[in-house]
């Protein structure tokens, strides 16, 4: 097996917050020792509510902020600290797609414009040939060469998110860190877009790192699942293990309001009983017992750590047990 292409160990993104007056800071765990490997052709999902640190995630495998722990390498290089010329490089290997097809497009410049803007500013590709490579990369999504020169309200929704991914496909990139690509769309759109995607994973052998709340677009496109609570992982491993007999009680929750893989569900979200705790002021313990129907007071006094359970990691003290 080749080595992955990204691999976060311990990666952990801590935030001090101001209280107020007179008041003692106080510590925001966004991203807490989150670790995972991702390859050439996988697709990692990671999964949970909002306010679960997936986006925090995100914007830390693309370089946007800089992790405050843990490590984080893609293709071989530091990518927690990138000197200036690994920077360059890493920025070219990740590029991101964004949830907005209608906000992440500039509704004044015309889409080849759009799609050759990270090659003028990162290579000195000739006018001729990033011209071609947009074009290409157009006719691989779907669209044809005359919406070149198109402006962006002129598309549908799918369409722009189409556009999208082939701007994100600009630079050649290796990894593709998707927060929720197709949430903003309509159904039927949604699938169009995902079996794209799935496509141009196969033909670029890209590896995509895919931020979704919507467990049945998971099920769809995932092959590992990391399932996070308050920016912790509580449970992760394969699709397969994970939708098949979930061990840890909030991701058997989150699969419980996702009853269905039939199209007429496809818009099911996650939804579990009660509120998620202010990440400033989590729960002793386990994060999670605040909500969880099992917990005891072991759960209060300890927290679980995250250990290996039936060919998965679980943080949970009943793993075994609850099934
Ligand atoms: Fe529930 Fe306790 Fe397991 Fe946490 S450790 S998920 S509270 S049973």
């Amino acid at each position: 097996m080749s080595k992955p292409l990204l691999v976060a160990d311990g990666l952990t993104k801590h935030y001090t917050v101001n209280r107020g007056f007179l008041k003692p800071k106080a510590t925001l765990k966004a991203v807490d020792g989150v670790s995972f490997d991702l390859s050439a052709g996988q697709t990692v999902a990671v999964v949970g509510e909002s306010g679960s640190g997936k986006s925090t995630l995100a914007r830390l495998l693309t370089m946007i902020e800089q992790p405050t722990g843990g490590t984080l390498e893609i293709v071989g290089k530091d990518a927690a600290h990138p000197g200036r010329a690994d920077a360059k490089e890493l920025r070219r290997a990740v590029q991101m797609i964004f949830q907005d097809p209608y906000g992440s497009l500039n509704p004044r410049k015309k889409i080849g414009t759009i799609l050759e803007e990270s090659v003028v500013i990162n290579t000195d590709m000739p006018a001729k040939e990033r011209k071609e490579r947009g074009q290409a990369l157009l006719s691989k999504v779907g669209l044809r060469s005359e919406h070149y020169h198109r402006y962006p309200h002129m598309f549908s929704g799918g369409q722009r998110q189409r556009i999208a991914i082939a701007r994100a496909l600009m630079l050649n990139p290796r990894i593709l860190v998707a927060d929720e690509p197709v949430s903003a769309l309509d159904v039927s759109v949604q699938a169009q877009v995902l079996n794209l995607m799935m496509d141009l994973q196969e033909e670029f052998n890209l590896a995509y790192l895919f931020i979704s709340h919507d467990l049945s677009v998971v099920r769809h496109i995932a092959d590992e699942v990391l399932v996070l609570y308050l920016g912790k992982p509580v449970e992760q491993g394969s699709k397969e293990t994970l939708f098949e007999r979930p061990r840890h009680p909030y991701t058997r929750a989150l699969l419980g309001s996702t009853p269905s893989v039939d199209p007429a569900h496809r818009t099911q979200r996650i939804s579990v009983k009660g509120e998620l705790p202010s990440p400033l002021n989590p729960p002793s313990g386990c994060a999670f017992r605040s909500r969880c129907p099992y917990a005891t007071d072991l759960c209060k006094d300890e927290r679980p750590p995250l250990r290996y359970v039936d060919s998965r990691m679980v943080a949970c003290h009943y793993a075994e047990t609850i099934s």
